[in-house]
């Protein structure tokens, strides 16, 4: 089996984070926790440093530092460069065309500007609305519902006009993917609750689920009506998530609705562990799209290689998108880069061994989900 040679296609990153502004890690701990979801403290100590993904990690940084593979030596070497250097040198040579920015987490405060990156990486940053966000502002600002469900329609009119290229939706680690219809009674009853929570903290973090509900069907007709695409989390991802109502089969009532059909759905993370069933709907809804993480969920090379196959066996290669879900140090968007093409490479190689497709069928294919469908899809 010959892989598929995919290291030229500059890449479009169709779901990431923005980058720290401070790179240094205050100690070993904060440096490692970057590289798990789990919020228990021995797992973000000590386990974390027994996954193949780390291990994987730490070997490609000392041959990109040229140090010995140790943390330290690792650690000790990425120190030596100042913050703005480090974030270029990985972001230049993981070799971006555009970075797909999800504006939601982490804090802006703590982050370097969109133009910063742009410069750094020497590649557009285009950037994404975080609805939950949003609905809670106008939670907090607005003390009756029908206010709320207004200015909601108002601030989403034009998300393309502010300089969005797409929405993104966390309902799945707070209330749930299987998105319903309420009675005015159970959403006034939720609102009334919320509202509480605003007056005692002044702020709240939405996951009552009638309201919630009510608001994403409200932007969902925005977004059908503008065509544009929303990515939505599903699977893997922190301890807040129910897993299983992060599976992307609960989306079903969404996807039946006529009326939403002109909005494109972007399920992330591969979807993982469901990745069939991600894939599957992306073969039976013209409107869904399986965005392929690389660097989140943290994986070793095996599972890596098992959901692209599996993805790629299951679902038209003009439905699967390249990501990294890297957050806020560049080591992450450009391990990501590097597994991602070498990953499809390998199983686009083997496609091509099957008889599957041909080679220039196969570079094709590698072309389309690490660059061609995401600028089609965000219409970059
Ligand atoms: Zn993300």
């Amino acid at each position: 089996m010959t892989p598929i040679d995919l290291s030229n296609i500059p890449l479009a990153d169709n779901h990431c984070h923005g980058i720290y502004q401070a790179q240094t890690p205050v100690d070993i701990t904060a440096w490692r926790q970057l590289f798990t979801e789990s919020s228990d403290p021995g797992m973000r100590s000590t386990h974390v440093t027994t996954t193949l993904f780390y291990r994987r990690l730490i070997r490609e940084l000392a041959t990109f530092f040229e140090c010995e593979p140790t943390e330290e030596a690792v650690l000790a070497a990425r120190q030596q460069l100042d913050d703005q250097r480090l974030i270029s040198k990985f972001l230049r040579s993981a070799n971006f065309d555009v970075l797909f920015v999800d504006k939601g987490y982490p804090p802006l405060e703590l982050l370097l500007p969109d133009t910063v990156i742009s410069n750094l990486a020497n590649c557009r940053v285009a950037p994404m609305l975080r609805v939950e966000l949003l609905m809670q502002r106008l939670i907090a600002e607005n003390s009756v519902l029908s206010t709320v469900v207004e200015a909601l329609r108002a601030a989403l009119m034009d998300v393309r006009g502010q300089g969005y290229v797409a929405l993104k939706s966390i309902v799945a680690y707070r209330t749930g993917l299987d998105i319903r219809t309420w009675s005015i009674d159970e959403v006034e009853e939720a609102f009334a609750v919320a509202r509480r929570e605003v007056q005692e903290r002044g702020s709240v973090r939405l996951a009552h689920k009638p309201l919630l509900d009510t608001l994403l069907h409200v932007t969902f007709a925005e977004a059908a009506r503008q065509e544009l695409p929303v990515q939505f989390h599903t699977g893997y991802g922190d301890t807040d998530a129910d897993m299983l109502l992060a599976n992307p089969l609960h989306l079903r009532a969404i996807l039946d609705r006529r009326e939403y059909r002109a909005m494109p759905l972007v399920l992330l993370h591969e979807c993982y562990p469901y990745t069939q069933q991600g894939a599957y709907l992306a073969t039976v809804y013209e409107n869904v799209f399986l965005d392929l993480s690389y660097g989140i969920p943290y994986l070793g090379y095996h599972e890596m290689l098992e959901f692209t196959r599996a993805a790629l066996s299951i679902a038209p290669f003009s439905k699967l998108l390249y990501s990294s879900d890297a957050v806020g140090v560049p080591e992450l968007h450009w391990v990501s880069a590097m597994d991602g093409r070498r990953v499809l490479g390998q199983v686009l190689g083997e496609c091509v061994a099957n008889g599957d497709l041909s080679k220039t069928e196969a570079e094709e294919a590698g072309m389309a989900v690490l660059h061609d469908n995401a600028m089609r899809l965000y219409k970059c």
